[in-house]
């Protein structure tokens, strides 16, 4: 009899972990396809002008943001405000119109713009590159794990260094190679110009190429002659006078002075390939104008009932690219509906379905709303640097950038598959809900290092990504793949990414937000700490060792 009540209640109790409770699902349902897409509308209406920092849309937005969390009950993320103020500087920089490089043979000239183009993080007003040495430094990468060290053996200090862009694994395809195609940090440009500023370089060029890039040589040059937004503080981290990118044309032009020719840039592939010094002295300037300005980070919390030190946070970066040059339809504002006015209005759906728990969770809550995503993930930067709640308390990050306005999906995709345990649990709800974690259909784009939370990664906090998925219910996933080529091609970062009040039904957006919900609420809950997977980049840094 007793080994029967045994039985019995080890049934009832496995049945009560496995179904969600109705508190849980309640919450879920608390979440509201009108509300989210009135919020959506609102967002990226005319009237929020494109929500650029600095701008009257930033004070829009933020009054906004503010007022819909305290109407919810949040209370204030960062003290008694709901506010974290980013301190900014806006850097201008003219440069000369040519590179000049002298080699034993005579001087070669580089047209900027077309052949080469740098700028500054710096706010020194004149930026000069006089007669420095030029390296080529294969990919410019130190990576312990990878056993690989572009910069072994010469001294790089006060040189301007060429390196390739992604990482050994793209090109060689093999996946001994770091991550094979999939991109590493490693091959992100920023990486780049970091590693080169810890190395003492003066300068450091990536050399462009289409398909390792990912993007022409179009979109390298956007970053050319206009000003740039810096976070006001560096906190002691070193930077390079004058970062920026050359074409490989113009790469081949300067080997050749040098007595080499374009296979240097296949022996860069090779473990245990070294820099160069190719003998070149560069020359160039820039003038730098700079303004210091200030926009807005928005924190809101839920208080955790038995760990309230212990924090989850939701992000979304709730700015976007304002009224700029007109389109062909002669609209010139950018109301970035699906960037990112959707995963804004969703930290609002995910704030009122953790208020509406009648159990609150033993974890703290927090909805953090960040600046200046499009200008270099800047407002996540700044609160990396200057967190609310201590790194080391933060057990996990969920990120939301671009949430499915559309229909169903089957699956949500992964970004950055590998990383982290968290994604193991969204695997797990989406499998409850009958759907499936599908890998990043474009992993050589490096997107798990070109959102909001890359930031917190790079602090060792785990990261969870999720992209919308294009496996469409009843469409199937060519469709999907269709649907989101087109979003690439004719809206992404174009005055026509609009809200369609007629195709945007937000079903594939609740049942996205279910997930995203329930993974949020299973780490609020958990005695542990999710970790990061043997051969993620940011594991060494959660354990203390980098
Ligand atoms: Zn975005």
């Amino acid at each position: 009899m007793l080994k029967l009540i045994t039985a019995l209640l080890s049934m009832v109790l496995f049945y009560s972990c496995i179904l969600p409770s109705s508190d849980d699902a309640d919450a879920v349902n608390a979440m509201n396809p009108d509300s989210m897409k009135h919020n959506i509308m609102i967002l990226a209406s005319d009237s929020f002008m494109g929500r650029k920092p600095f701008t009257e849309g930033e004070t829009r937005t933020v009054a906004f943001l503010q007022e819909k969390f305290a109407a919810l009950g949040l209370e204030p993320g960062n003290g008694n405000s709901y506010i974290q103020e980013v301190p900014m500087v806006s850097i201008a920089t003219e440069s000369d119109p040519f590179m000049k490089v002298q080699s034993s043979k005579g001087t070669t000239s580089l047209k900027f713009f077309d052949e080469y183009g740098f700028w500054t993080a710096k706010t020194d007003s004149v930026i000069s590159i006089d007669n420095a040495g030029l390296v080529f430094a294969g990919y410019g990468v130190v990576a312990p794990e990878y056993n690989w060290n572009d910069y072994e053996g010469i001294d790089v200090k006060g040189k301007v260094v060429m390196v390739m862009v992604n990482d050994p694994g793209f090109w060689t395809g093999d996946t001994t190679l770091f991550k094979g195609k999939e991109m590493t940090y490693y091959g992100r440009w920023t990486y780049k110009f970091e590693e080169a500023a810890r190395q003492g370089a003066k300068g450091c060029l990536v050399i462009h190429n289409t398909a390792a890039a990912s993007y022409p040589w179009s979109v390298a040059q956007n970053n050319f002659n206009q000003s740039r937004l810096n976070l006001a503080e560096t906190h002691g981290v070193p930077v390079c006078d004058a970062v920026g990118w050359i074409t490989e044309s113009s790469v081949n032009k300067l080997f050749s002075a040098a007595g080499f020719d374009s296979t240097l840039l296949v022996k860069a592939n090779k473990p245990g390939f070294r820099a160069m010094d190719l003998n070149l002295k560069v020359s160039t300037k820039m003038k730098v104008k700079t303004e210091f300005k200030s926009s807005k980070n928005v924190i809101a919390k839920i208080t955790g009932s038995k760990k309230p030190d212990e924090v989850i946070i939701y992000s979304a970066h709730w700015d976007h690219l304002g009224i700029g040059k007109a389109g062909a339809d002669g609209d010139s504002i950018y109301n970035g509906a699906l960037d990112n006015a959707t995963g804004t209005a969703a930290l609002i759906e995910l704030a009122r379905a953790f208020q509406s728990l009648k159990e609150k969770p033993s974890r703290t809550i927090v909805m953090l709303a960040v600046t200046a995503e499009e200008q270099g993930l800047l407002g996540s930067e700044y609160y990396a640097n200057n967190p609310v709640y201590p790194a080391e308390k933060t057990v996990a990050n969920i990120n939301m950038d671009g949430v499915n306005p559309f229909g169903k999906t089957l699956d949500m995709s992964v970004v950055g598959q590998g990383q982290s345990e968290i994604e193991d649990m969204a695997k797990l709800e989406l499998e409850k809900d009958g759907r499936y974690a599908a890998p990043d259909p474009k992993p050589e784009a490096g997107s798990y290092y070109r959102s909001d939370h890359f930031n917190f990664a790079k602090k060792g906090i785990p990261a969870l990504y999720l992209k919308t998925g294009i496996d469409v219910v009843g469409k199937g996933k060519e469709y999907g793949k269709q649907i989101r080529e087109e979003y690439n091609s004719k809206h992404y970062h174009q005055t026509s990414d609009e809200i369609d009040p007629a195709t945007w039904t937000m079903e594939g957006a609740m049942q996205d937000l279910s997930v995203y919900f329930r993974v949020g609420l299973k780490l609020a809950g958990e005695e542990t700490f999710p970790q990061w997977k043997p051969g993620s980049e940011f594991k060494a840094i959660r354990e203390g060792k980098k």
